[in-house]
């Protein structure tokens, strides 16, 4: 069963009489378990749909859709699957206490990887979830590998029981399903003849294997459970010639580069991040792969639609990570606008200082960074460290943070959204 919480107003649904809180049983006779079931069975034409109104009355709705016309309905969310693992590195177990409830949340639900493109290790899916990731051509997937050498795995995933993913991965991919991939590597336990193994076995998959992402563990001050090895500059640069090497190989059987390092390895291993071309179709970006490449790409495309600003002082708070690559980033800007601009480097007050990654600084951090700094006309802020409620991981608000600040800030992807609004005020 699935749950209504809105009705969009003269749509299919509402016309029926569907209303928040209708309980949604089964489609054409078939049971609804999930958004899933919703989704792919109203697919057809021809809808009977056996409900329960919110006070009680058990209803069948019948109609016939025209052209896929939208049913106008939004589900309540579902209940995430939780993860059946307990990894060392696991970025979870990190989190400092005190934040709020679902942050806490270690989902790993092979639906969500399909709808929003998590990751999921597979560990806990069940032959009906293979089934329906056949049935329902869930393609393509977003799979944490870690290793496809069951021994390491079972270690990576902290889970003896975790099924063999080399079999689960060439049983969906023979019925047609296909995969991004990720291996976050833990030194010494699968970098390596282990690393070699898995892109052997991933590249073995051919098409069915989209694309694979090597990610150096990230860990925080808090990380009880890691009793790893930590990644230093000259693992990370071992991995990423191994990387190459296979990216090489790629490039030269299948025309792309296939497999990918991620930002924070480059950074790591202190190397130059690959050009565009390098990232295709830009498929890991959610994933670190290629988002530096991918900012400067836009700034060097929206330079032209930054406005003079003479004289202006502008703040720019990153994180240390970043720090280094901002620079020609804002010589390109000062240039364009005619502004000075600062680059402010914060620390993360949240999780330590081995998190320099610009996105998971908190309401804190750009407190401190900015308080005393009215000689800035205004700054701009990541506008990944707030959720689409303007919400610091932190739960800070952004309009807390604003008006405790004696300067305007300004969240921002990528300069440009900002600095080619006619007035910055506008961008508030
Ligand atoms: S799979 Fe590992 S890293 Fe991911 S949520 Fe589970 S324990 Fe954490």
């Amino acid at each position: 069963m699935v749950k209504v919480s809105r009705v969009e107003e003269n749509s299919v649904a509402a016309e029926l009489g569907i209303l928040p809180g209708t309980e949604l049983r089964s489609v054409n006779g078939r049971p609804v378990s999930d958004f899933l079931d919703w989704e792919f069975l109203t697919a057809d034409e021809e809808l009977v749909i056996e409900a329960r109104q919110p006070d009680g009355e058990e209803i069948i709705y019948e109609l016939e859709r025209l052209d896929g016309e939208p049913l106008g309905i939004s589900l309540v969310p579902p209940a995430v699957r939780r993860c059946a693992n307990r990894c060392e590195f696991c970025f979870i177990e990190g989190l400092p206490a005190g934040l709020r409830k679902p942050l806490y949340i270690r989902d790993d639900d092979y639906r969500l990887s399909f709808a929003y493109g998590n990751f999921a290790t597979l560990s806990n899916v069940k032959e009906r979830d293979i089934e329906r990731i056949l049935e329902y051509r869930l393609s393509p997937l977003y799979v944490s590998v870690h290793a496809t050498n069951h021994e390491a795995r079972k270690i990576l995933l902290n889970n003896p029981r975790v099924p063999d993913i080399k079999a689960q991965l060439g049983r969906l991919a023979a019925g047609g399903i296909r995969f991004h991939s990720q291996m976050v590597i833990v030194p010494t336990l699968n970098d390596g003849d282990v690393l070699d193994e898995s892109l052997t076995d991933l590249w073995n998959m051919g098409d069915a294997v989209l694309s694979a992402a090597v990610v150096p563990v990230g860990l925080t001050q808090f990380s009880h459970l890691y009793n790893g090895k930590t990644m230093d500059r000259e693992t990370a640069s071992t991995i990423l010639s191994q990387v190459e090497r296979w990216g090489e190989k790629a490039m030269r059987e299948r025309g792309e580069t296939w497999v990918f390092g991620s930002d924070e390895l480059y950074m790591l291993a202190g190397r130059e991040l690959p050009g565009p071309q390098h990232y295709g179709e830009f498929a890991q970006i959610e994933n670190g792969v290629g988002a530096v490449t991918a900012l400067r790409m836009r700034v060097a495309q929206g330079l032209d639609r930054v406005k003079r600003r003479d004289g202006d002082r502008i703040g720019v708070v990153t994180g240390f990570a970043m720090a280094p690559l901002m620079e020609p980033l804002l010589a390109q800007l000062t240039e364009q606008s005619g502004a000075r601009f600062e680059l402010i480097v914060a620390q993360n007050s949240l999780f330590g200082p081995t998190i320099t990654t610009a996105g998971l600084l908190v309401g804190r951090d750009i407190l401190t960074a900015l308080s005393d700094r009215s000689d800035l006309d205004y700054a701009l802020i990541p506008a990944e460290t707030i959720n689409e409620d303007s919400v610091f991981l932190d739960d800070f608000t952004l309009e807390a943070v604003r008006q405790a600040l004696p300067i305007p800030i300004f969240p921002s992807y990528d300069f440009i959204d900002v600095l080619e609004s006619e007035t910055t005020a506008v961008a508030v």
